[in-house]
């Protein structure tokens, strides 16, 4: 079994924890190269799309909170703060926070800054992010969008009152009305923004499913009793194999490891070139 969402993968966490799980399974989710490439690059390209064909927002200048420096989370401002937009962070996690700081964003509490910013995006794979209670306290205009878990990031639910009004102004684009007129730009009604607005690049997607695939080939081919009923990471090797896989369409050329180096290192010329921890 491949699996390659974070719920199905929190799920197989909970049966294998539980013994209820009944085929080795792999976490295909947490290895480097997919998450790379399907949450930092991915999301780093597909924000500005997402964003630009719902709005048509120009993104100099305007002051963005995002909620969340994880992988998502980092390729969303990596965009955003190249196209010369003023980015904020919101962060639980004080490793993540200080990397965002080292990146040369402000780090805040949402409450600091939800009056005065221009858009809030969730990336955080958590619930209730975004309240009803900042939600009332957006400016006219703040556009919302989430990109991260389902449809959990933003209590959508809460706007569904009958004080507000609801105004479908385009294809996953709403405009919700306060009783004194101001609008908030709710886009894909919290559902993630790229995979409803935007369009998803087969470079990543080849990514993926090479993950899987090899996945169910290692599972296929491992000799008996390797993998029992519990949750494995794709082994480090076949991770390295998926990105070598895809360096000829860069025409990227990889030094190789002399003898002498390898020896040095304590590795073999063919990998795996780090240890299954690095990320
Ligand atoms: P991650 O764990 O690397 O990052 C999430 C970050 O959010 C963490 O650093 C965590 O500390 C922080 N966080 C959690 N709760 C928070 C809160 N209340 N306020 C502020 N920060 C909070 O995960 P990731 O790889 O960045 O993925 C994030 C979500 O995006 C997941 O749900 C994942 O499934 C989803 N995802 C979306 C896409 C897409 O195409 N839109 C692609 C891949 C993953």
């Amino acid at each position: 079994m491949g699996i390659s969402s974070l719920d199905k993968t929190s799920e197989l966490y909970q049966l294998s924890k539980a013994g209820k799980l009944c085929v080795p399974a792999m976490n295909v989710n947490d290895s480097v190269t997919k998450q790379k490439f399907d949450n930092l690059y991915c999301c780093r390209e597909s924000i500005l799309d997402g964003l630009k064909r719902t709005t048509d927002v120009m993104f100099g200048g305007k002051q963005v909170v995002v909620c969340g420096y994880g992988e998502v989370g980092k390729g969303c401002c990596a965009a955003l703060k190249a196209l010369g937009a003023i980015v904020y962070i919101t962060e639980i996690d004080p490793i993540c926070a200080l990397q965002a700081c080292m990146d040369g964003f402000r780090v805040v509490k949402l409450n600091e800054v939800i009056r005065q910013v221009d858009v809030v995006i969730t990336c955080t794979g958590n619930k209730n992010v975004v309240t009803r209670e900042h939600l009332d306290r957006m400016k006219n205009s703040c556009i919302v969008c989430n990109m991260g878990h389902s449809n959990t990031e933003i209590d959508v639910t809460s706007l569904r009152t009958p004080e507000l009004t609801w105004e479908r102004v385009r294809s996953q684009v709403d405009h919700v009305i306060w009783p004194d007129g101001k609008r908030v730009v709710l886009l894909a009604e919290g559902r993630l923004l790229n995979l409803s607005c935007s369009t998803v690049p087969t470079f990543v997607l080849s990514i993926t499913a090479t993950t899987q695939a090899l996945a169910l080939i290692e599972l296929y081919n491992a000799p008996e009793g390797r993998y029992k009923q519990d949750v494995y990471l794709l082994p480090k090797k076949m991770d390295e194999y998926v990105a070598s896989l895809h360096l000829p369409s860069f025409d990227a050329h990889l030094t190789e490891l002399t003898d002498d180096q390898a020896k040095y290192l304590g590795l073999n010329k063919n990998g795996p070139f780090k240890p299954n921890y690095y990320r």
